[in-house]
């Protein structure tokens, strides 16, 4: 008589494991956020530290734009971005083929961003909004300065993404719609030669050619 051919071990699981994952995903949202005020704190620090080394000692309440700067200058010993000196080779570059000397700074980008945490900072942690050194008008001039030196040296080109991005909608649209009656362009569309251009013929069948 048969039992059963392997009845008790299909039925037998092949493992305890529970159906559904563990809930670990906390929002990204907050996580950010927490990056950010992490960050900030981290800044705030460091930009205290450097007073306390500064010399002749100074302190937050005597704090210019000036100050802020020469903070900006000193930290550029600490980047990694590549700034070609006017005289380098490979002035206005973006890949150069090989290394200079040209010292490494701060990108532009980092000081931008580092400069708003810190004035973020500045008037969290009780200091007026009138007299914040990091919003003072000659920290906007030093890294307007630098965004548009860094730019020349390393050969990045200027806004040009607004501009191309208008000519290439107006050339989609053209391409995509029909001029229309209306409208008057200096720049006439090129009229549509082939609306529905059949396959073309290949070269190796020569018993069907309706070209006579
Ligand atoms: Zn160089």
């Amino acid at each position: 008589m048969e039992s059963g051919e392997g009845g008790a071990s299909s039925s037998a699981p092949a493992g305890d494991e529970d159906p559904l994952p563990p809930p670990q995903a906390p929002p990204p949202p907050q996580q950010q956020l927490s990056r950010y005020e992490s960050q900030k704190r981290r800044d705030w620090n460091t930009f205290l530290q450097y007073l306390r080394n500064h010399k002749p000692p100074l302190t937050l309440a005597r704090c210019s734009g000036a100050h802020v700067i020469e903070f900006l200058k000193y930290l550029d010993q600490f980047g990694k971005t590549k700034v070609h000196e006017a005289g380098c080779d490979f002035f206005g570059q973006p890949n150069p083929p090989a290394s200079c000397a040209c010292p490494l700074r701060q990108a532009w980008g980092s000081l931008d961003a580092l400069i708003g945490r810190l004035r973020a900072a500045y008037e969290e942690n009780g200091g007026r909004q009138e007299s914040n050194p990091f919003a003072a008008r000659a920290v906007r001039i030093y890294l307007r300065e630098v965004r548009e030196s860094q730019a020349k040296a390393r050969g990045i080109p200027h806004e040009k993404k607004k501009r191309k991005r208008t000519s290439a909608t107006a050339a989609a649209a053209a391409a995509t719609t029909a001029p229309a009656a209306g409208e008057s362009s200096s720049s006439a569309p090129p009229p549509p030669a082939s609306s529905s251009s059949p396959a073309p013929d290949p070269p190796c069948g020569g018993s069907s050619s309706p070209v006579s």
